[in-house]
């Protein structure tokens, strides 16, 4: 993480304010008040768009769905709040069918289900294709998302959320490490049109190098998010200022805006972007050095991730195996297209171009030993020698 992102925290966490209301903490609740400006202008997101500053994007994605569910049922004269969602009119769930498994998990919690959903048809890097979306209605709840988690790639919102819009469809992006390609010039692209969505989760905590417990729930529609996160109680005592209690399931809550705060402050505008490009630019560097050492590079490096192969499943599982006992690289394993693959995340603003060098050499090496344990097994003991003997560990970037 920056160093006055840490800076921030430790001062933060020795005031030991609690960021739930305006009148407990004021300082927290005007820094909150500025990241939240300074978020939506550096992601382009729609201007007065509401953040409520959570954990993670697990939350984030819990709070926007949240919103969506309501907002879709009270236009069908369904208040949600009260009456649940027993005998409420339905609500349809649209999602890519590279979705995010918190996605799922934001569902079950939501009663919408996680099996009655649609998923849409994705490409081979994982994007949602605009053509496989069904006609669009105001009953829809639709969850796209900035980076998919194994080959970094963007849903193409431009085509996708203009329709959806104009079809009054509530539209959630899961941009938990994505979204802030947005604020690099280069890459920017990537999330044309994710403005055009209703609500947006990203998190400070992965590609902005802020400290972890750092979620960001963004919402177009302010009240919808402060409805669907709303109580009461004789004792709040809500003000005229920023109560960021309004935008998080939470109520007492560290006061992460300080840190988040740090950080903007810290890199600036043009840093944030400096920081997002020298991780993309990288994972190329990473991709373009395990391609020279004759791994295969399974998905198109729109970001910052590469999947990585062997010759063979095998061989792939084995050199996992042995790239995260060396303890020279941590990656994680995935299964993308029906094969392994060794899936690295450029993640941190601290990993060096010689980093990244050592990684491949470190990659190169680990093959070298997998071959010859999958050599020896096969003179020493026929049989079965491929799949299933290493058991992946899911990573999030
Ligand atoms: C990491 C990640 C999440 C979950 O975020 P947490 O901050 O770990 O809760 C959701 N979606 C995507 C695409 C992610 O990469």
């Amino acid at each position: 993480m920056v160093p006055a992102a840490l800076a921030a925290k430790w001062l933060a966490d020795t005031w030991d304010q609690n960021a739930a209301l305006y009148v407990i903490s004021p300082v927290a609740s005007v820094l909150e008040s500025l990241c939240e400006g300074w978020l939506v202008s550096l992601l382009g997101l729609p201007p007065g768009s509401a953040a409520g500053f959570v954990s993670g994007t697990s939350t984030a994605t819990l709070c926007g769905l949240a919103a969506g569910r309501d907002t879709l049922l009270r236009r069908q004269g369904w208040d949600a709040d009260d009456r649940g969602l027993f005998g409420a009119p339905e609500i349809r769930v649209l999602l890519g069918a590279q979705a995010h498994s918190t996605v799922y998990k934001a569902l079950s919690i939501l009663g919408l289900g996680k099996a009655r959903v649609t998923l849409l048809p994705a490409d081979d890097q994982g994007r949602v294709i605009p053509e496989g979306v069904p006609a669009l209605d105001d009953r829809t709840l639709l969850v796209l998302q900035a980076g998919n988690v194994n080959t970094g790639a963007f849903d193409p919102f431009a085509a996708i959320c203009g329709p959806a819009r104009a079809a009054g469809a509530w539209v959630h992006v899961d941009g938990a490490f994505g979204l802030w390609a947005a604020a690099s010039e280069r890459r920017r692209e990537l999330t044309d049109g994710v403005h055009l969505a209703d609500s947006w989760s990203a998190d400070a905590h992965k590609t902005l190098n802020a400290p972890y417990d750092n979620g960001i729930v963004f919402c177009r529609h302010r009240e919808a998010l402060a409805r669907a996160m709303h109580m009461t109680g004789s004792y709040i005592v809500y003000s005229r200022e920023r109560d960021g209690m309004r935008y998080t399931p939470d109520m007492s809550r560290r006061a992460r805006g300080v840190e988040i705060w740090a950080t903007l402050k810290a890199l600036g505008r043009r840093g944030v972007g400096e920081l997002v490009d020298d991780l993309c630019d990288k994972a190329l560097a990473l991709a373009a050095g395990l391609e020279s050492q004759g791994f295969a590079v399974r998905n198109r490096v729109c970001f910052n991730q590469v999947l990585a192969a062997c010759a063979s499943p095998a061989l792939t599982e084995a050199t996992l195996a042995a790239l995260q006992a060396s303890g020279e690289c941590w990656c994680g394993g995935a299964v993308w297209a029906g094969e392994p693959v060794i899936r690295l995340s450029v993640c941190s603003y601290a990993t060096t171009a010689e980093d990244i060098q050592r990684s491949v050499r470190a990659a190169a090496h680990a093959r070298e030993q997998a071959a010859r344990t999958l050599q020896g097994r096969t003179t020493t003991a026929p049989g079965p020698i491929a799949g299933g003997a290493q058991p992946h560990r899911e990573t999030t970037s």
